[in-house]
């Protein structure tokens, strides 16, 4: 029976396989085996004020941010996370570094996917962890991706005029792009379990993680801004700029426990150590 099974398992995948064949034609790369995830650096936010997060400076090790985004490729098909916080239209053609207030960055996003082997056009899935102006800088160049996301998040982001952290101009492409809407619940990407969008409401109405099973590395979890400094898991001291704060303390207790039953790892997205330890395309992690 197991091996029936087995066997009906292995030749659904040697369909898909065939299957995936002529959708990378177009493709430079490609698709792998199992997932892979490839890290874009966006930059860097410094001088945050520490009491934003309910910090005292000397409560951090580090106070400033990196920005980063990823692209997780699977063998049906590539999920765009998150989209930077310079819009690569704002570098100049001598490529100096772009300072915008608190914001900087030395490298534009597209031609860093496309060092990877993959152009805008080549995205599956696109999804933002959140609205937040520092994730969406080049969410436009994605909208011919299906976008994943939560209703109440669109609709924060469609208003007639939303605001706070928030640049409209951004992402307004995504308005009319094919569009996985979600009610604040999960969504299983590639149907097989291995990238998984769950839902974590809080920081914004509908805050996005994505947890990737990795053959090598085992489960991460891309953590977006659930937390932006390691010590707020560690003390559960929420910002004070979240959308709502008891949701997320309920979305935070939801993750903790994925990340002990799954043994995965958190990537908090904004967090140095966490990403100076980690290869950045186009290498990637597997
Ligand atoms: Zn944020």
């Amino acid at each position: 029976m197991a091996s029936k099974r087995f066997l009906t398992l292995a030749a659904a995948s040697v369909a898909l396989g065939l299957v995936s064949v002529s959708a990378d034609a177009q493709r430079t790369q490609p698709a792998p085996t199992s997932p892979r995830i490839y890290i874009f650096d966006n930059g860097a936010i410094s001088g945050l004020d520490p009491a934003l997060f309910n910090f005292k400076r000397e409560e951090l090790k580090e106070v400033d941010f990196v920005n980063r985004s990823y692209l997780v490729v699977h063998p049906r098909g590539t999920l765009m996370f998150d989209a930077g916080a310079v819009a690569d239209s704002h570098f100049k053609d001598d490529g100096s570094p772009v300072v915008e207030g608190i914001m900087s960055a030395t490298k534009p996003l597209l031609p860093q996917l496309a060092a990877a082997g993959y152009a805008p056009q080549d995205i599956t899935y696109f999804a933002l962890s959140h609205f937040h102006s520092d994730h969406t800088a080049n969410a436009n160049a994605f909208a011919s991706a299906t976008w994943i996301v939560q209703k109440a998040e669109r609709d924060f982001m469609f208003a007639d005029s939303p605001q706070g952290i928030i640049q409209p101009a951004s992402y307004s492409a995504l308005r009319s792009a094919d569009t996985k809407l979600l009610d604040n619940e999960d969504f299983d990407v590639f149907g097989d379990g291995s990238v998984v969008v769950m839902a974590t409401p809080g920081h914004t109405p509908g805050h996005q993680v994505v947890a990737v099973k990795l053959a090598n590395r085992g489960t991460v979890v891309l953590g977006g801004d659930l937390y932006h400094y390691p010590e707020e898991r560690t003390t559960g001291r929420i910002p004070t700029f979240e959308f709502d704060a008891e949701q997320s303390k309920i979305s935070r207790a939801r993750v903790e426990r994925y990340l002990a039953e799954s043994k995965a790892t958190l990537w908090i997205e904004h967090d140095i150590p966490t990403h100076a330890a980690l290869p950045q395309a186009p290498e990637y992690v597997d």
